[in-house]
């Protein structure tokens, strides 16, 4: 027999400490071949007019894939980064190498799931000779399928009973290690980097010289671990997360963790040990629980994902009722180059468009204002945030809007918030709106 020679697909999962996946598959063999895969898919306009790929994840996936080559480089393995359709790429590496086994992280999206599952079947169709042993495994979430006190399809489908049982009922996962000194050899000494990735366009090098929100994201395991010890151990600022975390501008209202979190560069596990660590240390408080709140709210959204699949992204949403509004591409327009009738509104936009970044209250804001005051088809909204946020997300997105949209999950139905009464109490002073008007709409 052969030499046990294992194929890794990185997808939302860019880091190699507290891997599932991809620690499983490095125990079994003695030689790797490690890739990511851009598909020429997310730079496509779809059906809403936007690009599933925009500017700023492209740069913070790029920082974060050249964060992973580093390590990798250093312990002597290779990250191969490719431009194209996945079944033909793995295919053709495949044949190359005749995998004895290749893996791929577990993520509840409903495109990712596909993806694994054609994967799956292409490697042990008849047409394949020597069919390789496909291996997946979860840590993008906090607690296994497994590990849930009730069967997805039973999963409430309201947050608070969700929170209540798992906190009662479920511990997360503990993160694991990985042993650097001892990755398998790579298949080739040499790392393949597409050539052809498609061109976006920078950010706006004004803004990206003196906003803090951008200079600071940058992409990376290694940030990641950084910015974790910023907010917790550095600055302490997790002691007063309940009290700022409704801010709408500024670096330390809240733990910016999400872009790093959604590319996989940290885990939620990671985090919920580090909270854990830092409340022995300084004690824990209502803010301390209150990040492992949020950290539920992701989970929740995540399993909903998995629970409910295409109506996760579907007009009528889970509810599978038909919301308001209509598309009328004027109005959307405007909303979406931060030029409404809402000075709020319009700063929170400028600030998405130029970072990359939106608070979770300017979120919600904005949300409202499209469904209520614009009276917008909410799927419109919810694309063009999938474009433009850093910190896209699948679960998170969708799930908020159809929340905001009354077709989620939240039982109160609509929820329309207030704009004049938001802005006196989240920004009094104007500060927030003078700091964004001085940038052009676009
Ligand atoms: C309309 C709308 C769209 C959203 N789209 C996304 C998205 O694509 N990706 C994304 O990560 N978050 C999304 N959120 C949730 C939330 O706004 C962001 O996670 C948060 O603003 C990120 O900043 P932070 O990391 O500083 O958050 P913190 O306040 O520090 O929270 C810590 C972590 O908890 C999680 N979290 C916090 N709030 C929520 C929430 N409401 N739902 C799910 N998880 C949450 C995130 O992983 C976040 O990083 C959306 C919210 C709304 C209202």
């Amino acid at each position: 027999m052969g030499m046990n020679t294992g194929l890794y697909w990185f997808e939302h999962d860019l880091r190699l400490q507290d891997n599932q996946a991809l620690s499983q598959l490095l125990q079994e063999v003695k030689q790797a071949h490690l890739i990511y895969i851009f598909q020429p898919k997310w730079f496509v306009v779809n059906d809403f007019g936007h690009c599933a790929m925009g500017q700023h994840r492209y740069r913070f996936l790029r920082e974060s894939l050249h964060d992973l080559q580093q390590q990798l480089n250093s312990n002597g393995q290779q990250l191969h980064i490719y431009y194209g359709e996945p079944d033909t790429i793995i295919m053709k590496l495949h044949e190359q190498y005749e995998f004895t086994h290749v893996a791929k992280h577990f993520h509840t999206g409903v495109y990712e799931c596909n993806q694994f599952e054609r994967m799956s079947q292409l490697l042990q169709s008849d047409k394949v000779n020597s069919k390789p042993q496909v291996m997946t495994a979860n840590s993008y979430t906090l607690f296994n399928e497994n590990d849930l006190p009730m069967s997805v399809a039973n999963l409430p489908d309201v947050f608070s009973p969700f929170r209540r049982k798992v906190e009662k009922d479920a511990k997360p996962q503990a993160p694991i290690k990985l042993d650097l000194n001892y990755l398998p050899a790579p298949c080739e000494s040499e790392p393949s980097i597409a050539n052809d990735l498609p061109k976006i366009l920078g950010s706006d090098p004004i803004l990206a010289k003196h906003n803090k929100t951008v200079q600071q994201l940058i992409g990376g395991e290694t940030q990641a671990r950084a910015q974790m010890q910023y907010y917790t151990f550095g600055t302490q600022g997790l002691s007063t997360y309940k009290e700022t975390r409704n801010g709408l501008e500024g670096w330390d209202f809240s733990s910016k963790l999400s872009p790093w979190l959604a590319a996989g560069c940290i885990s939620a596990r990671q985090v919920a040990e580090w909270i854990n660590e830092y409340e022995g240390t300084y004690g824990a408080n209502d803010s301390t629980y209150w990040l492992f709140f949020e950290l539920l709210w992701r989970e929740f959204y995540q399993w909903q994902q998995y629970k409910y699949g295409h109506h996760m992204y579907q007009h009528k949403g889970i509810q599978q009722h038909t919301p308001t509004g209509g598309h009328q591409p004027d109005m959307f327009v405007r909303w979406c180059n931060g030029s409404t009738d809402y000075p709020i509104i319009n700063a929170c936009m400028r600030q998405l468009k130029h970072t990359g970044f939106m608070s979770n209250r300017g979120r919600q804001l904005v949300a409202s204002c499209l469904v209520h005051e614009l009276g917008l088809n909410w799927q419109y909204g919810a694309a063009y945030f999938e474009q433009m946020l850093i910190d896209f997300d699948p679960a998170s997105n969708w799930g908020n809007w159809q929340y905001l949209a009354g077709v989620g999950s939240d039982p109160r139905g609509l929820r329309r918030f207030n704009l004049a009464k938001q802005t006196q109490t989240y920004d009094p002073d104007g500060e927030f709106i003078a700091y964004w008007s001085s940038y052009t709409s676009l």
